[in-house]
């Protein structure tokens, strides 16, 4: 991949009409909305794809993983509630387009992605494009129970069902997001925890994700 790090007046433009775009959609959290116009999304992408990158669209990224679509990493953000400091846990860090959109809403993010290459590959371009957070190699189902306790969690891959796992690692007054159903559509989940044994969950809307693929998962 010929990464370049240049972001031209077509590229600036194009991500002021996204953000319009995500608005009409229905996207409401300013700082959501000024992430999104801030990240230079085309930096993911090889330059002969640059057309695509603020696209509202899924694109893939290689090893038959995709970079979320821009409402898809949106929507699950605003879900979060993110607070400046949050500790937050990102299952799944693919491209890291989302890990960038965690960061600039004020998140310190523990990512977790189970393919090497793009481990690798995402480790090297996030701090070269400014961005920093701890980066993990291995099965996320399971969290990452050395660094819990987590304000929230993020789950970027369909789950068949709630790793239990996942609740144990949240703090009193913690969000998971995770979409779960089969390997055709998910529903959005949130579950707050609102006491050592108690939720509160909310099924939303329909998506269709990767699958997320380890020991508490498929
Ligand atoms: N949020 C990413 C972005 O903005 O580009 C896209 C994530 S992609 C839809 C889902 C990612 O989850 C893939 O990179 C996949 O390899 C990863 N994944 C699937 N199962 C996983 C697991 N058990 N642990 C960690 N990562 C996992």
């Amino acid at each position: 991949m010929g990464y370049k790090f240049i972001d031209n007046y077509r590229e600036q433009g194009a991500r002021k009409k996204l953000v319009e775009e995500l608005k009409r959609k229905g996207i409401e959290d300013a700082h959501v909305l000024a992430a999104i116009g801030k990240i230079t999304r085309h930096f993911f992408f090889d330059e002969t794809f640059w057309n695509q990158a603020y696209k509202d669209i899924a694109f893939p990224i290689g090893e038959g993983q995709t970079i979320s679509q821009p409402y898809t990493v949106a929507y699950q953000t605003e879900l979060l509630h993110i607070k400046k400091g949050d500790k937050v846990l990102e299952i799944g860090t693919g491209s890291g387009y989302q890990t960038c959109v965690l960061i600039e809403v004020g998140a310190k993010v523990y990512t977790i992605e189970r393919q090497e290459k793009l481990y690798e590959r995402t480790k090297l371009i996030l701090p070269k494009m400014g961005y920093k957070a701890k980066f993990f190699l291995g099965d996320g189902s399971k969290g990452i129970a050395s660094h819990a306790p987590y304000d929230k969690i993020i789950v970027t891959a369909g789950a068949p069902t709630v790793p239990e796992i996942l609740l144990n690692q949240l703090n009193i007054g913690g969000i998971l997001v995770i979409p779960v159903g089969d390997e055709q559509s998910q529903k959005m989940v949130t579950i707050l925890k609102v006491g050592e044994h108690d939720y509160e969950k909310h099924v939303l809307d329909t998506f269709r994700f990767v699958p997320l693929v380890g020991e508490r998962a498929w």
